[in-house]
């Protein structure tokens, strides 16, 4: 470490000694709890590990301890930070970035609590029709049986099954499973052969039956019981009842709708309720109209609008509402009207600091799995301020996140409220922005792995400029230039016209193809509305692309999605035959269980298992490269099927892993692990970081050479067994463009990446867009909605959104190469792109 200030009065100071988390090297590190403190260092360098993994869950730790006795025997079985010694820690929040997107149910209302502020106000200060007696908060809540719509229980939605989800392919038989929806397997054959004991012909196209035998098949609600007699035709069968030939068993016929509903609701099985909502559709709820909420609730007013129109507004709107009756209340002096102008205010404060963030264009029913980890995390901090907590430490993990340069000016003052409020705050920041603010930084480095986990630097941000193997020092101190001399021209063009989607109204797009294309704009512009979803979806639907993302197989723990009707509108109008595939390259996982790792995402590792099936020994053995897999049970640890570790509930805690007894993390059985190449076993190979099997595999050029890519990409740190779940989102992203390098795919592919540099440091920026560059120079397309102004300025073509948020955004407001950008007065862009060129 270079310098490390004396602290004045160390009491004012969190002092951490010999932190060795992951990869962290017995560090010790002071930052002053009253100043503003950022964490940086480049992606996999170790700042996670301090700020969280030993900071944050250290406090976490002594806060429960001194809560309960109860929980203290729970905590002696939790993982306990690697660190010595922590002083002057005060209680923490954390509000990190969700590692793949949030999976909560709530809603932005619930969230924030403002929804409870707006049912009180409905239900004391509400105008009720004559007559009515008044209600209770709850009879406005769509969550309580007092208050949700009796027709659809407070969904909003009616989900159900029609003739084409049930049949999707009508020209197929009974006996071919034309009812797709039926069981597979017996239970299927079970039914159709009831069917021919009824006399219903199963050998004939489903839509050449009857329209009463079809619908008595899909929908009937009788569940009749009759004979079974496998392998007989239905004369065979008639004669068997006649002569009194006993039947093989009884069986029991159920209507595909009532089967499928069935499961949805009652299954205990996460994959068949999975298969139960693939053949279901959702409309809108014909009683409430999507409202939720019973009809006595809906018929109270407030403003002129009962609480689900107002709930609809964005948040901005209901606040400016709220403004003007509060301006009305003031005068009033009943009980009721004090009583209103109360709780306006309060809700006005709130809404104000949500504005503030830039969230003004969410609305209170906007599901929380529908945000951005950022727009989350800006939710959540404005929630926090409002607390009236103080003497807590805030632990950030990059809030600057989605946000517009123009935005970011309001997260700043947000953050110094909670420090003004007597809190302090760790923040972990990429946003140079940002990161010049820092009363105090913490650089962590120099690089990732076991190359960083050291303190490069800790004090006030100027004693940066002195530290030589700091890799932020030159991004803050302007010592890097960029820009690229001369944007490529554009081949082709890719046409779009009528496209609506979210806030997106007959938007036109002109993309062109061959170069780099970055999308900006103000956070809920319509950036993401364009790019990643409305682009897509038109596009993979034009070029008859099913899955536009290559998704991991979908796992047990999945809450089954009832396909929505609604998707993005818009047509292709030309330009589509220049391209033969669309790709998204995003941040999530890429495997949702700890079997998956980046060995196996790459198929690198089948190549390795191959490797091992030709050793001599494992030949004789007669042991192929199944035995080597652990998603196999062949040669997999039976204990903890080939994860290597055990999970343990806890209690009302997130659960933790343990090594497993049996295989002690090695993953395989014993004679697996026998059979050596080159003197490693199986498990040893998976041990290994990039840079090592890169070079260990030196004889087999095409392992060699995929090791290579990954190297490229900025992930030589990572071991090859290192489970998905750990990944971070940058690294994960950085895995599937490494496998989308050594693909190299035959025909011209259009890639879209939403935001690609969330958690990364300008230095992994620089190496990313080296990386997209390389695509486009293989001849691809590559288009990205993004806020880094640095990787902006090195595209060759812009699309700016706006003008505003919301309602007030979703028009591409200027288009053209950055030098154009930066100069268009109708750009919010331009101002800060200009800097960068
Ligand atoms: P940063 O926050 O700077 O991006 P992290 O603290 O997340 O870095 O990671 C530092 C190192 O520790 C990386 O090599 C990362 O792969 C590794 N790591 C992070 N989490 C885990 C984990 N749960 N298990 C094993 N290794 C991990
Ligand atoms: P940006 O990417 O520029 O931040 P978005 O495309 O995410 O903007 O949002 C544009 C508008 O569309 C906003 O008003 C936002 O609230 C709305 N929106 C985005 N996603 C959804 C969604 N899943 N459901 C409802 N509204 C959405
Ligand atoms: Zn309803
Ligand atoms: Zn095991």
């Amino acid at each position: 470490m270079k310098t490390q200030p004396s602290a004045s009065n160390p009491a004012d100071m969190i002092c951490v000694r010999g932190a060795r988390e992951h990869n962290l090297k017995n560090v010790s590190v002071s930052v002053p709890r009253d100043k503003f403190v950022v964490m940086t260092g480049v992606s996999g360098s170790g700042k996670s590990s301090l700020a969280f993994g030993t900071i944050y869950a250290e406090a976490q730790r002594r806060y429960l301890e001194s809560v309960s006795p109860y929980a203290r025997r729970l905590f002696n079985q939790m993982p306990v930070p690697v660190v010595d010694a922590i002083e002057g820690l005060p209680p923490a929040v954390a509000l990190q970035q969700q590692r793949g997107g949030s999976s909560s149910r709530s809603s932005v209302g619930s969230l924030t609590t403002l929804s409870n502020l707006l049912r009180m106000l409905y239900s004391r200060a509400g105008t009720y029709p004559a007559g009515m007696s008044r209600l209770e908060a709850e009879d406005f809540s769509s969550n309580t049986p007092m208050g949700a719509c009796p027709r659809c229980h407070g969904l909003g939605r009616i989900y159900d099954v029609t003739e084409k989800t049930l049949v999707p392919d009508d020209t197929l038989s009974i006996r071919q499973r034309a009812v797709a929806a039926w069981p597979t397997a017996w239970q299927g054959q079970n039914l159709r052969d009831i069917l021919i004991t009824r006399g219903v012909n199963v050998d004939i196209p489903w839509k050449d039956l009857p329209k009463a035998t079809r619908d008595w098949i899909l929908y009937t609600k009788e569940t009749p019981t009759e004979p079974v007699y496998p392998g007989r035709t239905h004369e065979q069968v008639l004669e068997a009842i006649k002569h009194g030939v006993p039947a093989d068993y009884n069986g029991t016929f159920t209507g595909a709708r009532q089967y499928v509903l069935n499961t949805f609701a009652k299954s205990q099985s996460a994959k068949m309720r999975a298969r139960a909502a693939s053949f279901m559709v959702s409309s809108v709820c014909p009683e409430c109209h999507g409202q939720k909420l019973k009809a006595e609730a809906l018929q109270v007013m407030f403003a002129g609008r009962n609480i689900a129109e107002l709930s609809a507004l964005p948040l901005k709107n209901i606040t400016a509402i709220l403004q003007e009756q509060s301006q009305q209340l003031k005068k009033q002096t009943d009980a009721t009207g004090l009583a209103a102008y109360g709780i306006v205010e309060a809700l006005i404060e709130r809404l104000q600091t949500l504005l503030e963030l830039g969230l003004g264009y969410l609305q209170l029913s906007r599901g929380v799995q529908t945000l951005s980890p950022g727009e989350y995390q800006r939710l959540r901090l404005g929630t926090q301020i409002r607390s009236n907590l103080f003497g807590v430490l805030y632990v950030l993990d990059e809030p600057s996140s989605g946000l517009h340069p123009c935005d970011t000016q309001a997260l700043l003052k947000a953050l110094h409220g909670l420090l003004d409020g007597g809190n302090s705050l760790l923040v972990v920041e990429h946003n140079c922005q940002v990161i010049r603010h820092a009363e105090w930084l913490v650089d962590v480095g120099p690089d990732a792995g076991e190359k960083g986990g050291e303190i490069l630097y800790s004090g006030p941000l100027d004693g940066l400029k002195s530290v030589s193997r700091s890799r932020t020092r030159p991004y803050i101190f302007d010592e890097i230039t960029c820009g690229q001399a001369v944007p490529l021209k554009p081949k082709e063009w890719l046409c779009l016209k009528n496209i609506n989607w979210n806030n997106l109204r007959n938007v036109t797009l002109d993309l062109p193809l061959g170069v780099m294309t970055v999308v900006t704009g103000i956070s809920g512009s319509g950036k993401s509305s364009l790019t990643g979803q409305a682009l897509v979806s038109i596009v993979s639907k034009a070029l008859g692309q099913k899955e536009p993302v290559e998704q991991p197989d979908a796992d047990d723990n999945d809450i089954p999605e009832v396909a929505e009707s609604a998707e993005p509108e818009g047509q292709v109008v030309s330009g589509l035959q220049n391209i033969r595939r669309l790709v998204v390259v995003d941040q999530k996982p890429i495997g949702r269980t700890p079997r998956s790792n980046l060995a196996t995402y790459t198929g690198l590792f089948d190549q390795i298992r191959q490797a091992f099936a030709a050793v001599p020994q494992a030949k004789k053995q007669k042991m192929d490269a199944g035995w080597f897999s652990f998603n196999v049970a062949k040669g997999r640890c039976p204990r903890c099927e080939g994860v290597g570790s055990i999970e343990v509930e806890l209690l009302f805690l997130p659960s933790v892993y343990a090594p497993c007894p049996e295989c002690h993390g090695a993953r395989y059985k014993p004679e697996v692990l026998a059979i050596m190449l080159n003197g490693r076993d199986i498990a040893d190979v998976l041990n290994m970081s990039v840079d090592e099997a890169h070079e260990f595999f030196a004889d087999s050029p095409n392992i060699a050479h995929g090791f290579d890519t990954l190297r490229q990409g900025g992930l030589g740190y990572l071991r090859l067994g290192q489970p998905a779940t750990t990944l971070s989102g940058g690294e994960a992203q950085r895995i599937k463009l490494a496998t989308e390098l050594q693909k190299k795919r035959a025909g011209h592919i259009l890639y879209v990446l939403d935001e690609p540099t969330t958690g990364l440091h300008p230095a992994d920026v620089d190496r990313l867009t080296r990386q997209l560059r390389q695509l486009v120079a293989q001849g691809h397309t590559v288009v990205l909605a993004e806020h880094d102004m640095r990787l902006a300025a090195q595209s060759d073509w812009m699309l700016d959104m706006g003008p505003g948020a919301g309602d007030e955004g979703g028009q591409i407001v200027a288009s053209g190469i950055p030098a154009d950008i930066a100069k268009n007065p109708a750009s919010r862009t331009g101002p800060f792109l200009r800097e960068y060129l």
